[in-house]
């Protein structure tokens, strides 16, 4: 049975469409990633899923039930937006008070240790920096031990070591079984963790796939850079039906296109006793998948 089942979604807040039509099945174990530009939906669409909010229309189900069902409250991980916690509370008072809505909570302990809030832990809410207090928000999440964490920017604000560590510590809560359902805009992000990424765009998905799968559905183009060994007319390579474009820079030659480009590269250089000095190979990244699916550049 699939964790999470969104089937055309639609939530508008007057005027404002948010969501237009959104579906899609999370399975059991997986690490799915939302992800789309500011203003894209993802966030109301995640507020649904968690029952923060009521969609106009659509179905949504999770672990088979109604998002409201009050059971499910013990079995999804939520993480707060920052600003939700009482300035005073100290961080280990917050997660003393999280752990008694559940009835079979994480150690607290051992959780601010892999957030690395083990120093904070007399610090009050308000005195936390903004990457401290966004770990904290990503301990509340997981404290009550949920078969399903949602997780909404849990990067934002964080600097590079502690996002690769955030990541790390998210793989190892997959490893324990938890599904997670991770909204993101960074693209390494989502790349690095998710098993499969639902892209939306206004209110839609325009993509549904894993991160390799993305890139391939939307540029098969593959660009070769070197240096050859003798000069060559650019007749030898423009005439393979591979190659779509060739350009040179100084000594340097740049060859793109597609299907088995290599090979057809290598080969016709080979035949002519060419040899491609510091041979390099390029393809599209998702990077480069989100610009065509979106139109836009990762914001
Ligand atoms: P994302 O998480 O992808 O940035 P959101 O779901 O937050 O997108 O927002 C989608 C759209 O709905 C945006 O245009 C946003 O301005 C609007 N919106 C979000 N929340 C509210 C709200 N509470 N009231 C009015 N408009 C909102």
């Amino acid at each position: 049975m699939p964790v999470v089942e969104v089937e055309k979604l639609a939530k508008r807040y007057g005027d404002t469409v948010a969501v237009r039509d959104v579906s899609f099945t999370v399975e059991p174990g997986e690490i799915f990633g939302i992800l789309g530009p500011n203003g894209a939906g993802k966030t109301t669409t995640v507020e649904c899923i968690g029952g923060l909010r009521t969609p106009d229309s659509g179905r949504i189900t999770v672990l088979g039930r109604p998002p409201a069902d009050r059971s499910l409250r013990a079995e999804v991980g939520v993480q707060l937006q920052e600003g939700e916690l009482p300035d005073r509370l100290t961080v280990r008072e917050a997660l003393e008070l999280y752990r008694t809505f559940y009835p079979d909570p994480a150690d607290w302990r051992q959780l601010a240790g892999d957030l690395g809030l083990t120093e904070k832990l007399t610090t009050r809410y308000a005195k936390l920096s903004g990457g401290q207090k966004q770990r904290l928000s990503i301990a509340l999440a997981l404290i009550g031990n949920p078969r399903i964490a949602v997780l909404d920017e849990l990067t934002t604000g964080l600097d590079p070591q502690a996002r690769r560590d955030t990541w790390e510590l998210i793989s190892q809560i997959r490893g324990r079984g938890v599904t997670v359902l991770l909204v993101t805009h960074f693209m390494e992000e989502a790349e690095r963790l998710c098993d499969r990424i639902a892209v939306i765009d206004r209110g839609e998905v325009v993509a549904l796939d894993t991160p390799a799968g993305l890139v391939q559905q939307t540029s098969d183009e593959q660009t070769i850079r070197f240096r050859p060994s003798v000069p060559f007319a650019d007749a030898l390579l423009t005439t393979l039906p591979e190659v779509r474009r060739l350009t040179r820079h100084g000594d340097r030659i740049e060859v793109s296109g597609n299907g088995n480009l290599l090979h057809a590269v290598v080969s016709a250089l080979a035949l002519n006793q060419i040899v491609a000095v510091e041979l390099r190979l390029e393809q599209a990244t998702l990077d480069d998948a989100f610009v065509r699916l979106t139109g836009r550049e990762e914001s």
